[in-house]
């Protein structure tokens, strides 16, 4: 019987999803924050469930050799890194081992996983910095809790944007604009968030509000005359009580209302609703990745689905007959139309829409692909849509997937209805977090 409060001497032997360490105790598994694989550890059990529990790391008794110190000083608080304890490279290799591990699990065979592609330098590498705001505070969530804990600086987003988000915060705690309460509903700013085009040099800041802020005007001039370099200011308004950081409406009150940046050739056009690619380096060997495997020859019809600003499809248009993109925000796909006019591609076309309903009914009305990219947000695709890849039989699919449980539920399915699996390649996207993104490339049978 393990028990709740009682310490335990144990051999973390493998380790999960979250980054978190596993160890067992006659059978029973134990979860242990902080704790990595080969490592010995005294823990102290926080949580007894009937199969399962978490405890809490006490003692190192044996060091990894893959344990570092983290270069974060809020690592232990907050909840946006999980891997920092390890050096980069078993960083990469546990990937590659969660991403074998899940989708083993799920096919019921053997696969083979190739390495994870990592980045140079693993940090300062996002280009939207999103900051809490609350109590008159701005700064990170303590880990599981809605507690903001002030922070100086973020050690992996882009330096620049980091300090603007601060620069501003300073500004609007000078003019006392109020922060939101969670609890009571009453109060203005929830977010502060800086996108930044890294290639051009754009920025844009976002100012998530619960409701209207007075004296607009008054505010923008204090904003920019603190912080010249803004490009755009946009207003959203969240009213909602929930976690989802970005509400439906935005009013720009300041410059264009987007910002630009280039991925390898192309210039795209994003606005502050449309999905961009946090980590744009790896992003280009992502697509460069992707594109490859689909072994296009210009003669393709390809399914861009779930396209965003139109990226993928971009990329891909020089390599095939038509593209078409699907996506359900309607923000991003006017920037997707856009976005292909700036860069003079004719042969793509953009559709606003659920990719599960917009699919089956382009594929009744006898629009065909011979090769899809998917890359569908954390809960993967929906049934509807793989049934009907699964008639309609495509050459190639790429899945380009952020989140490998749903991927190899995913593959599965694809797997059981006619394709095989060529090639999996996990690429970090998001260094010292627990985060993997993976490109599987299928083929039909
Ligand atoms: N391929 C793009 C975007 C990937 S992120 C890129 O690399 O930048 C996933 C995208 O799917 C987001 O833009 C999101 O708005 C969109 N999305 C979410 N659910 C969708 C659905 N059911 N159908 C189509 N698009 C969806």
């Amino acid at each position: 019987m393990v028990s709740r409060n009682e310490n335990y001497d144990v051999d973390i032997l493998d380790m999960g999803m979250e980054g978190e360490g596993i160890a067992k105790i006659n059978g029973y598994t134990l979860f242990v924050k902080g704790a990595l694989t080969g490592e010995k550890a005294n823990v102290k059990v926080m949580k007894a469930n009937k199969d399962y529990g978490f405890a809490k790391l006490v003692k190192i008794k044996e060091r990894s050799s893959m344990r570092e110190e983290p270069e974060c000083i809020y690592f232990e608080k907050c909840g946006g890194c999980d891997l920092q304890h390890m050096s980069y490279e078993a960083q990469l290799n546990h990937k590659k081992n969660i991403v074998h591990n899940t989708i083993k699990k799920a096919l019921g065979h053997e696969i083979e996983v190739n390495d994870t592609i990592g980045m140079g330098i693993p940090y300062h590498y996002r280009n939207k910095v999103q900051y809490p705001v609350a109590n008159g505070k701005m700064g990170f969530y303590r880990n599981r809790s809605h507690d903001i804990i002030e922070s100086k600086e973020c050690i992996i987003q882009n330096e620049i944007a980091d300090h603007l988000a601060h620069d501003v915060f300073d500004v609007l705690t000078k003019l006392k604009i109020s922060s939101y309460n969670e609890e009571t509903g009453k109060g203005c700013l929830r977010h502060i968030i800086v996108r930044i085009g890294i290639y051009t040099g754009e920025r844009m800041l976002i100012l998530v509000t619960n409701d209207d802020i007075k004296e607009k005007e008054m505010l923008v001039n204090e904003l920019t005359k603190a912080c010249p370099s803004i490009t755009t200011i946009i207003q959203n308004i969240n009213q909602a009580n929930s976690n989802v950081i970005l509400g439906e409406k935005c009013v720009t009150l300041y410059g264009e209302g987007c910002i630009y940046d280039k991925l390898g050739d192309f210039k795209f056009k994003i606005s502050p609703l449309s999905f961009y690619q946090v980590n744009p380096v790896q992003t280009e060997l992502l697509y460069s990745i992707a594109i490859d495997n689909a072994q296009l020859t210009g003669n393709e019809t390809v399914f861009d689905l779930y396209s965003g600003i139109g990226t993928i499809s971009i990329f891909t248009s020089a390599k095939a007959k038509k593209v078409y993109g699907v996506e359900v925000v309607k923000p991003a796909v006017e920037d997707a139309k856009l976005n292909a006019e700036l860069n003079e591609v004719k042969n793509v076309e953009f559709i606003v829409g659920e990719a599960e309903k917009e699919i089956p009914k382009m594929y009744k009305e006898g629009i065909t692909a011979d090769v899809v990219f998917i890359d569908p947000p954390r809960k993967g695709c929906g049934l509807e849509l793989l049934e009907t890849i699964k008639e309609m039989k495509p050459k190639r699919v790429v899945y380009i997937s952020c989140n490998v449980a749903t991927l190899a539920r995913d593959l599965k399915y694809l797997e059981d209805n006619g394709f095989i699996i060529e090639n999996i390649q996990p690429v970090d996207m998001f260094p010292q977090t627990k985060h993997s993104e993976v490109v599987t490339s299928l083929k039909l049978k």
